[in-house]
């Protein structure tokens, strides 16, 4: 697999380097050069593949002999073994549910997948491996889950102290073995100024730091699976449109990819919050990044999504390629929870904030009324219980797997700054 940085056309890597090293030094963002279309008949036929089948073709297709057959089936197994299933609520109405992963979020789908892709690499070579992580909530339980007990990699989570929810927290500290949480007396800009700091250090060299961000393209790569899945519960008598709940839009860069690939998906929709980055530009052509500004969808509050460039690329590069079959729209929290409530009123269905927001989405009238609408639930109801409870006045249960973090032992470790960071890692063994 060869991959350029969208800032280079000409710094190009293959798939190990990218994931080792997911930053270029120019600071742009891998892409693949090409983007290898499926076979009609596979498409056609999904119906007849298990999630985890499609899951290897996919990316086998995109991957290509860099990792064997037999390497590329084993990662899918152990990465995508949790289902993805499609809900209906009314005729043409459907959300999929893409949190019955270990964290109950989406980004289990990317986190594990290239825990093991990392592990496979790294194994070649004999090599130990750092991965250090700032987190504002999800990401972290996700990446902290898929990494559990990897051989020949440790990972270090740095957490802003009370700003995570009660339950993400115990997400982050109640592992053990090769997983570190560290409570930074800070906001999480604070926690990402320490892990960027960390990689430019050289004092830090010798740990051989990566990193596990979100623009890891080992985890856009499989979020494109759980479309094809999508497109096979539902059928392909009816187009299709999809509402991604957006932030980092990393998830709807995946979706591009999958339409790329020839997965006949007619119209994908960003849906954001408050933070409106995306939809401006969608309505004015011109990309302002801002300051991001707190939701109940927290986990979408982004004002300068990392992913834009793959969008646009993936989308045609140009506005008005990227108008051709995409919508963007922005909800406030008001609508947000009416929408919450809607869902739960008329179909009897309990959801949470961020799926709320592409659910209202698929209601505007640019939106075809004659096509299977899908809105993509991202994360379980339960991790965000707090809003949910008080918005559809219930008490919503707790899944087990996080029932059981609050009797577990939690370790965590609390650090107020860089240098007290730098003594922590010369401490550690
Ligand atoms: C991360 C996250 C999102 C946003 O996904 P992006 O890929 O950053 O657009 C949406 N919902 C939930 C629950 C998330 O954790």
């Amino acid at each position: 697999m060869k991959l350029y940085s969208t800032n280079n056309v000409n710094n190009i890597v293959d798939l190990k380097e990218a994931t080792l090293n997911a930053l270029p030094e120019d600071k742009g963002l891998y892409l693949p050069i090409e983007i290898n279309k499926l076979e009609p008949t596979f498409i056609k036929n999904l119906h007849k593949h298990s999630f985890t089948e499609i899951a290897y073709r996919v990316s086998s297709k995109l991957i290509g002999n860099e990792i064997p057959d037999s390497e590329l089936i084993k990662i899918c197994e152990t990465a995508i073994n949790f289902p993805a299933p499609i809900r209906k609520l009314k005729d043409g109405l459907y959300t999929q549910e893409l949190y019955h992963g270990p964290s109950l979020a989406f980004k289990d789908f990317g986190a594990r997948f290239m825990a093991e892709t990392m592990s496979y690499f790294i194994q070649k070579e004999n090599k130990k491996l750092t991965i250090l992580v700032a987190t504002s909530g999800d990401t972290g339980g996700a990446v902290a889950a898929g990494f559990h007990k990897v051989k020949n990699i440790e990972v270090i989570i740095l957490f802003p102290k009370g700003k995570v929810s009660p339950l993400q927290e115990l997400q982050l500290t109640t592992w053990g073995d090769n997983i570190e949480a560290i409570e930074v007396n800070g906001t999480f800009d604070d926690c990402q100024a320490m892990v960027k700091k960390g990689f430019l250090d050289p004092e830090l060299n010798q740990y051989n730091l990566s990193s596990a961000n979100s623009i890891n393209i080992s985890r856009l790569i499989p979020q494109s699976f759980y479309y094809f899945e999508a497109v096979k519960q539902i059928g392909q008598e009816k187009d299709i449109t999809i509402a991604v709940p957006s932030g980092n839009i990393g998830n709807i860069s995946a979706g591009s990819i999958a339409r790329n690939m020839g997965l006949p998906i007619h119209t994908l929709i960003a849906a954001h919050n408050a933070n409106n980055t995306v939809p401006q530009y969608y309505n004015s052509g011109t990309y302002q990044a801002k300051k991001s500004v707190s939701t109940i969808s927290n986990a979408m509050d982004v004002g300068n999504p990392s992913n834009f460039p793959r969008y646009s690329i993936l989308n045609g590069s140009t506005w008005n390629n990227l108008k051709n079959n995409n919508l963007a729209f922005s909800y406030s929290d008001q609508e947000t929870k009416t929408a919450l409530k809607e869902i739960y009123d008329r179909f009897n269905y309990i959801s949470e904030p961020h799926a709320a927001v592409a659910y209202k989405s698929l209601k505007e009238k640019t939106v075809d009324k004659s096509h299977n609408k899908i809105f993509l639930g991202t994360a379980h109801p339960a991790k965000f219980h707090e809003v949910v409870n008080e918005i559809l006045e219930l008490e919503i249960e707790i899944p087990e797997s996080l029932n059981v973090l609050k009797n577990k032992e939690s370790y965590k470790t609390t650090l107020k700054d860089y240098d007290s960071f730098l003594e922590y890692m010369r401490n550690r063994r």
